[in-house]
């Protein structure tokens, strides 16, 4: 089996994000990509299987055309998301969650196009920023089962330097991605982290306020 490595490495993080909730049911998808060009590949989990506990054999192959070329699972209907981000924005890992926080505000602010988060010392973990005294925007996108079409509303949303390694799909969760496996799981974790205290914040405020 080739990409001993990376099989390991990904199977250890799908785990740790599955024992946060944050991966719940069969939920999300994991890719750690390989090589450049046209010979770049995903390393990445398959699609309907629960994703705390897969061996790293487990793990398929992709190509860009979405070939699974090592593994006997199939891969999500997402992948072609995994495709678009390293592609675009030269991701080496592209992590997807679906948790109640993320699910929680990017329904909430659809209609707004982003999330803001503001002041927050966590912001440093999410991107290249060096001080909390400052905003981020997430982009929010309305959900869809057609993948070719939700690429073409990210590219439309994105451009080609997204402000922050993430985007949200409305109701259904977080992408983000970074220069490496420990990098795009910074991300998740630093993400997740802000969700969860910008949601709880506003539901506290909304009854604080009466
Ligand atoms: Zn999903």
């Amino acid at each position: 089996v080739n990409f001993a490595r990376e099989r390991t490495a990904l199977a250890e993080v799908m785990a740790f994000l599955f024992s946060k909730g944050w991966a719940p049911g069969t939920g999300g998808n994991f890719s750690i990509v390989v090589g450049e060009g046209s010979d770049r590949r995903w390393v990445m989990s398959p699609s309907g299987i629960e994703k705390g506990s897969v061996a790293p054999s487990d793990l398929i192959v992709l190509d860009r055309e979405l070939n699974v070329l090592e593994g006997t699972g199939k891969p999500s209907a997402e992948a072609l998301l995994h495709v678009y981000i390293a592609e675009s924005f030269g991701a080496r890992s592209i992590l997807h969650v679906h948790s109640v926080w993320n699910t929680l505000l990017s329904r909430r602010f659809l209609k707004d196009g982003h999330l803001y988060l503001e002041g927050y010392e966590m912001l440093k973990v999410v991107g290249s920023i060096k001080t909390h005294e400052t905003r981020i925007a997430v982009p929010i996108v309305p959900n869809s089962q057609d993948m070719p079409s939700l690429v073409e509303t990210l590219k439309a949303k994105l451009g080609d330097e997204p402000t922050v390694p993430a985007f949200l799909l409305a109701g259904h969760g977080l992408y983000t991605w970074g220069d490496s496996l420990a990098e795009a799981k910074r991300h998740v974790e630093g993400f997740e982290f802000l969700f969860e205290v910008e949601a709880r914040e506003q539901s506290w405020g909304r009854h604080a306020g009466g």
